[in-house]
């Protein structure tokens, strides 16, 4: 029999020692990052904070926060890395790249000890998913995913067996011929895998696929969602999450499934905030905000209460299986990510490539969801595209759109050319997807 627990000492620490490692690997972090961190000097400078002042955790809400658009500044004045490169760019041993909203990617370093605590962090969450050392887990992640890291925690804990993106009859193999008992995908892939079985007349509960380790969207909480695809497998779907930014894989659920546990403790530092006042909130069961992430163990590219856009609800802060960080549920994003497939698209990544297409084209789109997701974003989605004044909405212009999509974001969408003038405007935040359902 094995442990339940993958490390029961940061796993299952109490509140004083949690309070009393991360305040001192918080201030060690902050030390390191106003030393080394030219992004982070200016920043803490513009904002008057003096580094050696501050007490550590409960003066963390005096620093300012870190904005993902800051990151995207800042690397494009110091490319790949950016000006919040802490570490010598001869000890970066790995760099992965995340979907930008503009569709340009950013780059995320690791050193050979970031890769170590990422694994450690995956290890911790996937081994709470229920993986166990006779289980082998097909890799097919996105590309601007951080896959590495999850083929690394496979690796630690059991096996990983590579198949790429987009490859379902070599998917399938890996079950069938490879012995594969796990998979990691989106909330929503399941269901699209289960219809890719039924064409091929095989019956998804003798695939042998024993854990869903299902991220990257809120669907897998989604009872309904839940529920279908483990009677339609004959399995269990576990619910984990992490980021690019901070962190590739630090919430999993335990066999529990009360939502996702935190599991990064020595790593990184989570915070609950009012998105709009951006005050600190105080963990508790039912309490709702944007989580905010500081990594306190990081040597390339450290993050100070980074802004990761996640709503998130607490689910519980005591859980039978003995571990002590708190749960949470994922309930949107801001900036109303689409899965496709298991591939992020951001609707604004999506508006800039069709804006390439000017003077065509005006810039204005308008993404049109016909069903709630996940069934709503199954390919191809539809796509509404402004012409100019005097465009000829012409088949070629519509599949030149379709091509570019597909091959600078994959993402396959229906174009439809519309006149000038039809789509609604907004005066602030464009809202680029609509709701027909
Ligand atoms: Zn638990």
């Amino acid at each position: 029999m094995y442990s339940k627990i993958w490390n029961r000492s940061a796993e299952c620490i109490s509140e004083s020692a949690f309070f009393s490692l991360h305040n001192q690997k918080l201030q060690d972090q902050l030390k390191y990052v106003s030393e080394r961190s030219v992004f982070y000097q200016k920043k803490f400078g513009r904002a008057g904070i003096e580094i050696e002042k501050l007490k550590g955790l409960e003066d963390l809400s005096l620093i300012p926060f870190t904005e993902k658009e800051e990151l995207r500044e800042s690397q494009l004045q110091a490319p790949p890395f950016g000006t919040h490169i802490a570490c010598e760019p001869t000890d970066v041993k790995r760099i992965y790249s995340t979907s930008g909203t503009t569709g340009r990617p950013t780059y995320i370093g690791l050193t050979r000890r970031d890769v170590g605590l990422w694994k450690e962090t995956a290890s911790r969450v996937f081994w709470a998913n229920g993986m166990r050392p006779d289980d082998r887990v097909p890799l097919v992640v996105s590309p601007f995913v951080v896959a590495a890291s999850y083929a690394d925690a496979f690796e630690n804990i059991g096996t990983s067996i590579p198949v790429g993106v987009n490859v379902t009859d070599r998917l399938i193999d890996a079950f069938r011929f490879a012995g594969a008992t796990a998979l990691l995908c989106t909330a929503s892939y399941p269901l699209h895998f289960a219809k890719a079985l039924k064409e091929r007349d095989i019956d998804p509960k003798t695939l042998g696929l024993r854990i869903i380790f299902a991220g990257g969207e809120p669907g897998a909480s989604i009872p309904e969602v839940r529920r279908q695809v483990q009677e339609l497998f004959n399995c269990r779907l576990m619910e984990c999450s992490g980021n690019g930014d901070y962190g590739a894989m630090v919430w999993g659920e335990c066999e529990h499934q009360n939502g996702m546990h935190f599991m990064g403790q020595g790593v990184i530092h989570p915070e609950i905030i009012d998105p709009d006042s951006g005050e600190s909130l105080a963990i508790a069961p039912g309490l709702r905000g944007e989580l905010v992430c500081t990594t306190i163990d990081r040597e390339c590219i450290p993050l100070i209460r980074f802004r990761t856009r996640d709503h998130v609800e607490v689910t519980h802060t005591e859980c039978e299986c003995g571990r002590t960080g708190f749960g949470i549920r994922i309930i949107g994003r801001t900036d109303d990510l689409l899965i496709v497939r298991g591939v992020n698209v951001y609707p604004s990544a999506v508006r800039d490539v069709v804006a390439g297409f000017a003077p065509q084209t005006n810039g204005i789109i308008e993404i049109q969801l016909h069903k709630a997701p996940p069934e709503g974003w199954e390919p191809p989605v539809c796509l509404k595209v402004e012409v100019n004044d005097g465009v000829e909405p012409s088949k070629e212009l519509k599949l030149n759109i379709e091509d570019r999509l597909r091959y600078s974001l994959i993402f396959r969408a229906e174009v439809e050319l519309v006149p000038e003038g039809t789509l609604p405007r907004y005066e602030y935040k464009a809202n680029l997807v609509r709701k027909h359902y």
